[in-house]
Order: C-alpha cells, then structure tokens, then sequence
C-alpha cells in the first residue's frame, strides 16, 4: 500500500485504516489505471477517488448527476483542508469563472460537475489546457438503460476516453446488477480497467417486517426505540403523509411532511430542516429520498410495501450510511397488496412490463411472508449469495412454522365456493361462520366452507391468507379492490394435496419481544450519553453558525468515540477515529472544552 495514501488517511481524515477494498483501488487508481467499483451505500466510495485525487498531480474531475449533493460534498471536502469546488447551473457566474481559473492554474484538488457542463466545448477545452488527476464518475449506473435512473447524458461520457486517453477514469455505483454493470463498461470504455465488486450487503441495516395491525402505534412503537434521532417514515399517499405527520406531532415528536403536492419552497425548506437539525423525523412519499446523503440516518420505516425488493432495499438503504447501527421496519397487510396490484394493472405499460413488475411483487412478498433470515433474500435478490445475518427479525425471533395443509386447502375452498370475487375480511366471515346480511344476502351461509374455520382467529387467518398470496395459490384481482382468486398453482395445490408449511403467525406485536439491531463491529462503546448530547449540541451550534449540516463538522460516530474517551488533550483528541489536522485545529479547543467542563461538573465529590 503507498506511504502517501495511509497518510493522507490519517492526517487529512484522522482515520486509521482502509476499509475492505479501498487501499487496493487507490493504488490502482494512483497508478493511473482505470477501475469500475461496484461498493454498497457507506462503503466508503468517495475515499476511492478523493485520495488519488490528492496523491496525483492536477485536479480531479468528479462527475456526479447530484447538483443539490455537490455542495454538501464540497463543503465536507472543505472542512477537512481539502481545496474543492463544484460547477453547476445553480452557481453564480462569478464563482463558475473562480473555479475554471483555479482549474487553469492548477490551485484546485477537486471539482464537482454535472455531465451536462462536462460536455460542453468550451469545458472539455478548458480541461485540455489543464493538467488533470482523474475523472471520477459517481453514479455510474446512470449510463445505463437497464439501470433505475437512466441519465442520456452519460452515455456521452465516452468522450473522456478519447480526448484524455492518459488520464485514469474510476467509475463508481452503489447499485447494478449484471446488465447494468457490463453496459457500465461498455460505454466508459473500462474494459481494460479492474472491477472491483464488494456486494450490496448492508450489514449495520437491522431489517424488520411486521403484519399491520395498528399502523400509527406499530411506527411510534419503533420510533420511540430513536429518541431524538433522525429517520424518515415512507407512506403511499400525501393523504397519508400528512395524517401521519400531523400525529406524531401530535405524540411530541419533531416530524415533518414531504411530498410532490407541497409547494417548492417548503419542501426545500423541511428537507433542509431534516438536514441541519438533529432528530428530525420525515415523513414522506417516494418523492423524498433521491441525493439524500445524509450520514446518521438512524431508521426508515415504511407505512406501506413499497413497490418491489429494489424499491424497499434503496428506500431502506437511506439508513446509516456512517456505519453504525440503522433500522429499518416494514409494515404489510393485504390491502397494500390490493393496491400495489392496482397500481400494476391500472398503469399503461405494456403487458411485457406488467407480467415483470407482478412477478416483482410477488418476490417483495415471498420476503415478507419468509420464516428465513431476511438479508439472505434480499441478498440473494440481487445475486448475492450469504448464510443467516442474525440481525433481523427472523434471526432474532425465528419463526414457527406448522403443517399449514388443511387450514390452506380449507382456505382456498372458501374462495373457490364464494365465487372468487371477495376480500379476505369477507373470506374471514365466512370461514369463522360469522352471520353478516352481506353473507346470508349471496346465501354464503349455506356453501360448505362456512364455519369450517373454528380453530383459527382472525388474525390468524388473516396470516394464511396473506402466505398463500406470497406463494402464488392465490392473487388478489386486478382492480385493486382486494377480490381473491385462484392461481393455477393454487389449483394444483388442491388437486394432489401436497403438504405445506405455513409460517405460525406471530402474536401480538405488544406481547412479543422485539428484535433488536446488533452492535456493529468497531462501533464506540462506553459512550457517556450526557456527554455526548453535550457534543452534538455544541456540533450544532457550530453548524449552524456557518449554515451547514452538523454531520459535515463531525459525524455521530467520531462524538460518540469522544465521549466514550473523555480525551483530554489535543493530542488524545486527535487519536479518535474522523479528526484529522484541519478539524482538529478548527474546532479542537471547543470540544476539549466542553469535555472538560462536562468531567468537572459530573466529577464525583
Ligand atoms: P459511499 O459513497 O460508498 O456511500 P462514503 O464514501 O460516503 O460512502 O463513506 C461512508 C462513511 O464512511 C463516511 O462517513 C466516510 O467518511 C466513512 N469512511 C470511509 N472510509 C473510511 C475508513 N477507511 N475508515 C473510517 N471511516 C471511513
């Protein structure tokens, strides 16, 4: 590994060693070879470009799609020393030709650009007369139509390897499968680079589905787990959001809505709320979340199954990018399911399209329903192949399962003889022999399923239901209103009577233990946390002074080292994990301080 880039680690960053598959791509990257580096959210990407950025001569070329990004990125970059800049349509003219002339005259480590500045002529020759590092392009996914976020724009990229055929290229994403990756290569011509592919996992992610049984008290249930600590609850609708966030207001706590129907300016406003104020909790539609990098992300709850795994892993994954422990809880019932199914049939893609997106679905629900380690499903998702986590909920608490053939056989009958046109709560009644007028209005009282259901409650039933949906022996309608009917599958089932293990249902979520996320490996302990509120709160009260979010100061993990250690010299202080030189010359003397004070007020005696 080269001296220069351990260095830099340490004195610039005030870390103490790479991570995983950093060194090794940073010494390639140095080297002046090309690399393709496939690194989950939180691995550790950006180090990958920053630091051959600052080991070769010239300025790195970042290019990111992310203009609301690019200043956090270049202010973080600031905070640590480091001469950064970004050029965007957002900038004023001034201080675009401030930064073209420091390009010029090479007094500049790293410029942020969008791929449509890039492009044009007079950028790309102003590039030609300078001396460049590197070319880092971030979110390299976007080149590709296969990928989620196809961006025309990057395709045009290619044109880095032609105009600057020695400068080495690093292509970065957190999120490609296969297609995506070889069309990566393809058209930024890395072929002859290395790709180095660490996986998806996201181990510091506790993950956690639950059966909906009362949604609002289930999600403050969770969020009272976080006191005073960040999140964002996802629901379906603005409807929604709004309700939901005008409650947990209601409940004491701090959160804010967001959606596509509030004006620009107070989404702009609450997103920067989230972003420079501690333990603001989002409430959200899908809308929110896209060039969100927040580090302390500490949960993310969903009020709904979202659209598909790809869907809830990225929305989930918006969670502890700095590493340390993050959750991320899911509620599900049936009727998410009708209206996941709705949203399918009712759009206008191509027959093609749908039967993919149902396949998907049905692939988000095998992952509720599983008895087995959740990660091992998603992972296995996305090609990624791991034995059990033991940190998520099935691990923790492992499912019961029980020989489910009768009841499923007694189930599918009932949707059989009903006509295969009802709801599960009608499909209840009957199986229960509840004697409802709609019930004896269609003479259901008199098919030969109606009380055969005695054994089980409602709830339980409700679980069946929703596994033998998960297992494709029935789907619910096309028209979103929740009408059960028979998959062929389901009829197969019928017909040979094969045996077939049902997940017990869980009792209720109050009586149950819950499962908790595991410390993570590395994580500070022995933190004192009245020393550590005082930290952050002298961390916020320098953010805001120079109006940037606190995490750019320090993040939670270096606070929580410091009041773990209680150093009490510069010296000790520069020992922990996230202070390097700059930041330790800045803002050194203030935590020492308030470390100080704090020791001397609790001192015993
Ligand atoms: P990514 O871009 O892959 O999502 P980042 O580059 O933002 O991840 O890194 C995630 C977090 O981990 C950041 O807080 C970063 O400072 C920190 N980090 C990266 N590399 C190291 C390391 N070698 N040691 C300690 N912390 C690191």
């Amino acid at each position: 590994m080269s001296q220069a880039s351990l260095h830099i680690l340490r004195t610039t960053y005030g870390y103490d060693s790479f991570r995983g598959q950093q060194a090794e791509i940073i010494d390639h990257v140095i080297a002046g070879k090309n690399a393709f580096v496939l690194m989950p959210t939180g691995g550790g990407k950006s180090l990958c470009y920053q630091i051959p950025a600052l080991c070769r001569e010239g300025v790195a070329v970042i290019v990111s799609p992310l203009i609301a990004l690019m200043q956090d990125q270049v202010e973080a970059l600031k905070q640590l020393g480091i001469r950064a800049a970004a050029i965007n349509s957002s900038m004023s003219p001034a201080s675009v030709g401030e930064t073209k002339e420091a390009i010029r005259r090479g007094t500049i480590d790293l410029v942020y650009v969008a791929p449509e500045r890039l492009l044009m002529e007079d950028f790309l020759g102003l590039l030609g007369e300078a001396k460049i590092a590197l070319f880092a392009i971030d979110e390299a996914h976007c080149v590709s139509q296969w990928g989620h976020d196809f961006r025309p724009h990057y395709t045009q990229l290619s044109v880095l390897a032609e105009r600057f055929p020695s400068v080495p290229r690093i292509a970065l994403t957190a999120t490609a499968d296969a297609p995506t990756r070889k069309d990566i290569l393809e058209k930024l011509h890395l072929k002859d680079g290395r790709s180095f592919i660490a996986g998806f996992d996201r181990p510091n992610i506790h993950y956690a589905i639950q059966a909906k049984e009362s949604p609002k008290q289930q999600i403050l249930r969770f969020i009272q787990t976080h006191p005073g600590e960040s999140g964002i609850v996802y629901c379906l609708s603005r409807q929604n959001v709004d309700d939901m966030a005008a409650w947990l207001n209601q409940q004491g706590l701090k959160a804010l809505p967001y959606h596509a129907g509030m004006d620009n300016a107070d989404r702009s406003r609450h997103q920067q709320r989230f972003l420079k104020e501690d333990g603001v909790i989002m409430v959200a539609t899908i809308a929110f979340g896209m060039g969100i990098d927040k580090p302390d992300v500490r949960f993310v709850a969903h009020m709904n199954i979202p659209k598909n795994i790809e869907a809830f892993y990225q929305e989930t994954g918006r969670a502890g990018r700095d590493g340390l422990p993050a959750e991320a809880l899911m509620l599900y019932g049936m009727n998410d399911v009708a209206i996941q199914r709705g949203f399918i049939e009712n759009g206008d893609a191509p027959e093609t399209q749908k039967r993919i997106e149902r396949q998907k679905l049905s692939a988000l629900l095998g992952l509720c329903e599983t008895a087995g380690c959740r990660r091992r499903i998603l992972l296995e998702y996305f090609g990624d192949k791991g034995g059990d986590c033991g940190n998520c909920d099935t691990c923790q608490v492992p499912a019961e399962t029980f020989d489910g053939t009768v009841a499923a056989q007694k189930a599918i009958s009932c949707v059989f003889r009903t006509g295969q046109r009802f709801g599960v709560a009608y499909l209840i009644d009957v199986l229960l022999g509840t004697a409802t007028e709609r019930i004896a209005q269609f003479g259901h009282d008199k098919v030969s399923t109606f009380g055969i259901g005695g054994e089980f409650s409602k709830g339980d039933w409700q679980s069946i239901f929703r596994q033998l949906v998960a297992r494709n022996f029935l789907k619910v309608d096309t028209a979103g209103h929740g009408g059960l009917s028979i998959t062929e599958q389901g009829a197969a089932f019928l017909k040979h009577k094969e045996t077939l293990l049902l997940r017990r249902p869980a009792p209720p979520r109050a009586k149950t233990r819950l499962a908790r996320p595991r410390r993570m490996e590395g994580e500070p302990t022995g933190e004192d946390h009245g020393l550590f509120a005082a930290l952050k709160a002298l961390r916020l009260e320098i953010a805001k002074a120079q109006n940037v979010p606190p995490y750019v100061i320090f993040h939670d993990r270096t606070l929580r080292e410091m009041a773990a250690l209680k150093p009490g010299t510069l010296e000790a202080l520069s020992a922990v994990s996230g202070v390097g030189a700059a930041k330790l010359s800045r803002y050194g003397e203030a935590f020492l301080g308030t470390i100080t004070r704090f020791e001397e007020v609790t001192a015993p005696g």
